[in-house]
């Protein structure tokens, strides 16, 4: 370093330098105290990044096919074709990221569509699955999703909630699950339909969605949205995240019967013996392309697979049974204040009579007992009474007097 003449240049910015600032040179240039922190700070910051990837490497707690089946049994019923499919799949999944990355032979995404009637767990499947794996996992929904230059958000801020879920850890973000909701929202309109010039919702959202499963390199803003465009992007790779899409895919059964009853012809008699009542379980990429989702889409789905409607048994399970069972969180409660509460059996069918009548499937057993328990948990707290048996008669008055009574 030797003292600086009035007028000298830093070779990195270009700025011409006052003699009282400091230039240190080199043999072929100089660099000012400017650069010099500007410097320090970039490899600041890249060491952090450097450190926390290796930090969160391997961090995915691969268990086996039937372990997460299991694990899985433990919070979602029934749902057993599901269950298995989605086990093998994510367990092929995090095999691939961990263990065949220099490997010649590349094993493909198993991202999954997940078919089924609202409230069936489709959701809660998804999210299990990521607890199970201890990795970070996002709802993004796609209805809200535009192409580029219209109004709404773009595809790229679903991982924006991958990151916030993975707390700005990029490397633990891009091993995340992303769970898709209502991707049956985004098929193309019918072809029957030929008004639809610029399909804003449906088909350019699906190419969109494309550039994200196939596993490429994204610029996400980290807030989302275009809110605040001094952010600066963090660039995610999403080869090894998990894409889970999901939809009720209205009248889908419709689609599977035409092709199934089409197939057989020519087929012998054991084929034709269709089961009729759930032909969701021949459900196939053809059905969804023929519903409206773009083959380029389905070629990036290759795991799909149905939820089963619950019936009423399904449902006084899901009431009872799971490890956060509803009625367990209610006795939870009122344990709490020291006071013991019961269901009559007859009570419990009461509830789930009155959740097949909603046809929300799971989703409306939580607003019923809601509604039946809600004087009780206002009373209780401040009586001397230490017992609470709920009775089908109880269960069935509370329910009709509700005043927000949503069957009105
Ligand atoms: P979906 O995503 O299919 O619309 P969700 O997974 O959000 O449905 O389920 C809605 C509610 O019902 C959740 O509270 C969930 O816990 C419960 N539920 C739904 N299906 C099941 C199931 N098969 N087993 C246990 N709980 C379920």
């Amino acid at each position: 370093m030797t003292k600086v003449k009035d007028g000298e240049i830093c070779s990195f910015c270009g700025a011409h330098i006052t003699s009282d600032r400091i230039l240190i040179h080199g043999l072929h240039g100089a660099i000012c105290e400017n650069c010099v922190q500007a410097v320090n700070d970039v490899m600041r910051d890249i060491r952090e990044e450097e450190g926390q990837r290796q930090r969160s490497e391997m961090k995915v707690n691969l268990l086996k096919p039937k372990e997460i089946k299991a694990k899985l049994d433990e919070y979602v019923i029934g749902q057993d074709e599901a269950k298995k499919v989605i086990s093998v799949a994510v367990y092929n999944h995090y095999k691939r990221i961990l263990y065949d990355q220099q490997d010649d032979v590349d094993i493909e995404k198993s991202n999954i569509i997940l078919v089924g009637d609202t409230g069936t767990g489709k959701t809660l499947m998804a999210r299990t699955i990521a607890q199970l794996l201890d990795v970070p996992f996002c709802i993004a929904d796609a209805t809200v999703f535009t192409e580029a230059g219209y109004v709404g958000e773009d595809v790229e801020s679903i991982l924006t909630r991958l990151l916030q879920a993975a707390d700005y850890d990029v490397a633990r973000a891009e091993r995340g699950i992303v769970f898709i909701d209502e991707i049956d929202k985004v098929a193309r309109k019918g072809a029957d339909n030929p008004s639809i010039t610029r399909d804003v919702s449906g088909e350019g959202v699906q190419q969109s969605l494309l550039k994200l499963l196939e596993g490429s390199l994204v610029n996400v803003p980290p807030q989302g949205g275009r809110k605040h465009p001094e952010q600066k992007f963090t660039v995610v790779n999403t080869k090894n995240i998990l894409f889970i899409g999901s939809g009720a895919f209205n009248s889908i059964n419709k689609i599977i019967g035409e092709r199934m009853n089409t197939n057989v012809i020519g087929y012998n008699k054991k084929h034709q013996e269709l089961d009729k009542n759930n032909m969701m379980q021949y459900i196939s990429a053809q059905d969804l392309k023929t519903f409206g989702l773009i083959p380029e889409l389905c070629g990036r789905f290759p795991v799909i697979t149905y939820m089963n409607a619950l019936d009423s048994d399904a449902l006084k399970r899901i009431l009872t049974e799971p490890k956060n069972a509803l009625i367990k969180q209610y006795i939870r409660l009122f344990e709490i204040d020291g006071i013991e509460l019961s269901f009559d059996e007859d009570a419990l069918n009461y509830i789930v009579s009155k959740a097949v009548e909603l046809k929300l499937g799971a989703r409306g057993l939580r607003s019923i007992i809601e509604k039946i328990m809600t004087n009780a948990m206002f009373e209780f707290p401040s009586s001397k009474k230490k017992k609470i048996k709920i009775t089908a008669d109880y269960a069935k008055e509370q329910f009709e007097n509700s005043i927000f009574s949503f069957l009105d």
